[in-house]
This record gives structure tokens, C-alpha cells and sequence, in this order.
């Protein structure tokens, strides 16, 4: 069984000798009484938040912090090989949260939903019907409730929970912009995903006189991905009454001295609403979250795109790459066909 472990705790931003791929046995029936899952890994998904898992801390929460020499661990698609357990069945194709390796035995089998709708490539549940899906529909409809006519900016916004939301934005009505690393970004955001603009912020020299060029009249929603900089120019152009979902700061993750934002104070001259919000507040409307995507999906008024790399061998250095603005869209790394 080909694993990927942590070697040591990081500091800063995270590198691919920080991980290692090794080998070791696994046995091939569940211990009876374990209540336990064998599974087979399809799909990895490489996401911003395993950052955090990688410095010394408690488990706490939906996550296992990892430790040195233990395998990492995420969010994923596999099939069951062998099951202990009543809700689930040898054959049944699952998503939820796996190991880093081809084989897992899963104890926390709370943690997976038993894939029901395969007519979607099974990597869909990684992005678009998985967890950055559902960070994408709840934080722009429960914690924006956009309307039409509004303005909307989102920051990383070809990856994967930022390109669902400029569409969810697109779809009530709203004016949406987006920024993002480079000109294939832009381009995507423009022709694949229908933003009304687009730009590549590291080419721009002030952000605030950028975000004024985008929003003469300012900002109504700012779907908050990166922090830093990028919020203190925001802060200066939200209109009154505007919100701020907080969805993640990846702009600071590999910080051990976290920026200052100094604009806070014009919150409330301003009356800016800023919540910040996780995607476990909302994960009770995944079915409703699943239907509906579903039929956007089929009906073609939603596209996605994944980057996916091919072997475990490879998922180091995509999950690094997240960091780096490597991946366009999604980023998944493909173990095994089903
Ligand atoms: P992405 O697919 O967007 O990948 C990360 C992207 O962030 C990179 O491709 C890069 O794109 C951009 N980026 C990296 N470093 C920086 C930087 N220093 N400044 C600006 N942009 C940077 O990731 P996700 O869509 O999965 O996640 C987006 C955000 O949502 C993250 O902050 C994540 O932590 C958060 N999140 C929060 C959840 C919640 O429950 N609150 C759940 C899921 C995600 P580019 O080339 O454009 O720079």
C-alpha cells in the first residue's frame, strides 16, 4: 500500500520533501466488530486548509491534524472493498475524507456520504458536488443572499470554490468580477465561466485604484478568499450596507507573522457586514445542495473546470502547487479508475 506521510511539522509554505511517499502492508479484510470500511482510493482532493493541519496542534473538529510520519489525510473519492458496517457495501462508491494511499481503513465512516448519482465524472465529488461545491453554494446564497443588479467581487476566483460562486452571482443577477494569477485565469474566468471582468492581480500596482477602475460605484458582496492586501482595498471600496464573506485567507497561510489590515476601522462608517463562515455551519443542506447542482449540471447552466494530475507519486507537489497558484481550477489528483 503506496502512502504519502508527513515527515516533520511545517513552517512556512509547505514543500514536497516535507512529505514522503512510502510503502507498507495492509490487511485486506475489515476486523470484524470494527465497524469499520476497506476502501480502494480513486480521487484525491487537494485543498487549502491541509496547510493547517501540518503545523503541531490537537486534533479537533472534522479534521485529524497530521503528525510527523503519519499519512495525510483529505477529502476523496473510493470504492468499498470490504465493509463491517450496515450503511455501507463491498462495491459502493463513496466520498468523504480518506487517507493519502491506494488502500484505507476508515473508522470514522460518519465522515463519508455513499455516492448515489454516477452519471457525473466521479471527481465531481472532490469539487463541484463535494466540499469546495458546498463552500461555494452556502457562502454565496446563505451568507450573501445576493440580488440582482449587485456587485460582486471574488477573489481566487478560477479555483475551485471561486468559480462556482461567480456563477451562482451570474445566475440571481448580479455584476460579478474576479481576480486570479495569471492570463489563462483571467481568459477562463471570461469565455468558461462567464464573469463580467476579470483580472490578473499580480500585474497591478495599486489595488485600490484597480478595484475602483472595476467598481465605479463600488462593492456590494466581496467573496473573501485571500486576505491580506486584497481586504484592505476591498474595505475601501464596499459600498454601505455591503458584506464580506470570509471564506479563507490562503494569502496568509504560510505566514508566521499574519499582514495587518488597516481598514478596518471604515467598517463601521460604512456599515459592512463581515462573517466569516465554515462550510460544516451548512453541511445539513447537502441534499438540497446535490439536487440542485445536479440539475444545473445536466442542464449546462454550470461548468466546472478540475486540474487533475495522474498518481499519489504526484500529490505532493499539486497540493504545494495550490500555494503557488499552480492549479487551474480544482485541483485533484487521480489514484485509480473505478
Ligand atoms: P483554489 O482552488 O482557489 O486554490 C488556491 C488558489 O489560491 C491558487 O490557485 C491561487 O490562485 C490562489 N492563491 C494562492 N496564494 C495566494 C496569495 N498569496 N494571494 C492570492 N491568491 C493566492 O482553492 P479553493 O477554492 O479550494 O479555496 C479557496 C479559499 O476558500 C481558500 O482560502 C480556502 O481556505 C477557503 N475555503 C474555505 C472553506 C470554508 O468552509 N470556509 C471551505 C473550502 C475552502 P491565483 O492563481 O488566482 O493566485
Amino acid at each position: 500500500n503506496k502512502q504519502i506521510i508527513l515527515k516533520d511539522y511545517v513552517t512556512g509554505f509547505p514543500k514536497e520533501t516535507d512529505m514522503k511517499m512510502v510503502s507498507s502492508s495492509i490487511k485486506i479484510k475489515v476486523p470484524e466488530g470494527s465497524k469499520a470500511v476497506l476502501v480502494k482510493n480513486l480521487y484525491l482532493s487537494c485543498d487549502p486548509y491541509m496547510r493547517n493541519l501540518m503545523k503541531k496542534q490537537e486534533s479537533r473538529g472534522y479534521f485529524d491534524a497530521y503528525r510527523p510520519g503519519s499519512v495525510l489525510s483529505g477529502f476523496g473519492v473510493s470504492k468499498i472493498l470490504d465493509s463491517d458496517h450496515p450503511d455501507f457495501k463491498k462495491g459502493d462508491l463513496v466520498w468523504g475524507i480518506t487517507g493519502w494511499e491506494e488502500f484505507s481503513l476508515i473508522a470514522r465512516t460518519e465522515r463519508l456520504k455513499i455516492i448515489t448519482h454516477i452519471e457525473v465524472p466521479l471527481s465531481y465529488y472532490t469539487s463541484i458536488l463535494g466540499m469546495p461545491g458546498m463552500t461555494a453554494y452556502a457562502g454565496i446564497f446563505e451568507v450573501c443572499s445576493p440580488k440582482k443588479g449587485e456587485y460582486v467581487y471574488v477573489s481566487a476566483a478560477s479555483g475551485a470554490v471561486g468559480q462556482l460562486v461567480g456563477q451562482y452571482a451570474k445566475s440571481v443577477g448580479c455584476y460579478v468580477v474576479g481576480s486570479v494569477g495569471s492570463k489563462e485565469k483571467v481568459d477562463l474566468l471570461k469565455t468558461k465561466f462567464g464573469f463580467d471582468e476579470a483580472f490578473n492581480y499580480k500585474e497591478e500596482q495599486d489595488l485600490v485604484v484597480t478595484l475602483e477602475r472595476y467598481f465605479p460605484q463600488g462593492i456590494d458582496i466581496y467573496f473573501e478568499n485571500v486576505g491580506g492586501a486584497m481586504l484592505d482595498a476591498v474595505i475601501l471600496n464596499m459600498r454601505e450596507h455591503g458584506r464580506v464573506a470570509v471564506c479563507g485567507m490562503i494569502s496568509q497561510y504560510n505566514k508566521e507573522k499574519r499582514d495587518g489590515v488597516q481598514n478596518l476601522p471604515l467598517i463601521v462608517g460604512k456599515r459592512i457586514h463581515i462573517k466569516g463562515f465554515s462550510v460544516f455551519d451548512y453541511w445539513h443542506m447537502y441534499p438540497q445542495f446535490l439536487e440542485t447542482t445536479i440539475q444545473r449540471i445536466k442542464e449546462g447552466k454550470i461548468v466546472y473546470a478540475e486540474d487533475i494530475v495522474e498518481g499519489l507519486e504526484n500529490a505532493p507537489s499539486a497540493l504545494v502547487g495550490l500555494y503557488y497558484g499552480r492549479n487551474v481550477g480544482k485541483q485533484v489528483v487521480l489514484l485509480a479508475h473505478e
